[in-house]
């Protein structure tokens, strides 16, 4: 395999093409955003760290029965993907409410709920990513309702199999963002980007301390350190598993 062109430049990410038509090279940057991009800084080691982390939370979903873009690490920054074609959504999974959901329904963050809830969002940067419900994005031709269905019933997948492994490395998952997209071999709808402290909360669970994105959105400290820590947690964690 041989890497090709950039064919994508975002934020935090660069998509390369290959000399396969089906497989992309995923480089994570440096570079992190919040608050739709008027938050920017640059973490030395934080693309090394999401790239790392990503991969083996996509990999754990693979072998587990949940289809994803990931196929292989590439290097420390680099890591070898299924090309799709992006399905504008996101499916936001929230164990407890916190962040933007909180201050939506007026509650306090991690306000613990009875229900696991599902959020679905247009990944619109020019609207901000707002909440829509499965009307408006089968009115859009986001998606079909069969195929949101498909997605929702996928998204709890992924929390039942990530809540008890995050669970093992200490780490409360409080919410994540997944995104899919249309497998270019296959056609099938499958999990893309990323899974990481980046799209995730995720909460130590001996001392409620912050460990993703929410470090850099609040000024908190050390958002490489604890990045780092997801990391150490996590490869531990799966190795138990193994
Ligand atoms: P909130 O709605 O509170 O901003 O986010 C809820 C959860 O989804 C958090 O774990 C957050 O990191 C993730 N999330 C929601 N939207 C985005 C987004 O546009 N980019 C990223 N990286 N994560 C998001």
């Amino acid at each position: 395999m041989t890497k090709g062109p950039l064919i994508f430049e975002g934020n935090e990410k660069q998509v390369f093409a290959t000399d396969h038509p089906d497989q992309v090279i995923f480089r994570y940057k440096d570079v992190t955003v919040a608050y739709n991009n008027v938050k920017r800084a640059r973490f030395k080691g934080k693309g090394a760290l999401d790239n790392q982390i990503s991969a083996i939370l996509l990999d754990y979903l693979n072998r587990n029965g949940v289809e994803t873009h990931f196929i292989e690490l590439l290097g420390e920054k680099e890591q070898l993907c299924r090309k799709i074609e992006i399905i504008p959504l996101q499916v936001v999974v929230h164990n407890r409410i916190a962040g933007s959901l909180a201050a939506r329904l007026g509650v306090e963050e991690g306000f613990r709920c009875p229900n696991t809830v599902l959020d679905l969002r247009y990944n619109n940067d020019e609207l901000e990513d707002p909440f829509i419900n499965r009307d408006h994005a089968v009115a859009l031709g986001l998606a079909t309702y069969q195929e949101l269905d498909w997605m929702y019933n996928v998204a709890r997948r992924v929390n039942e199999l990530l809540v008890p492994l995050f669970h093992k490395a200490g780490i409360e998952l409080v919410d994540m963002k997944i995104e899919f997209g249309r497998a270019s071999d296959t056609g099938t709808i499958i999990i893309s980007d990323e899974i990481s402290p980046d799209t995730c909360r995720l909460w130590d669970e001996a001392t409620g301390e912050r460990m993703d994105k929410d470090r850099f959105r609040l000024d908190l400290s050390c958002v490489v350190e604890n990045y780092r820590n997801v990391l150490n947690r996590l490869t531990e964690a799966i190795k138990k598993e193994e």
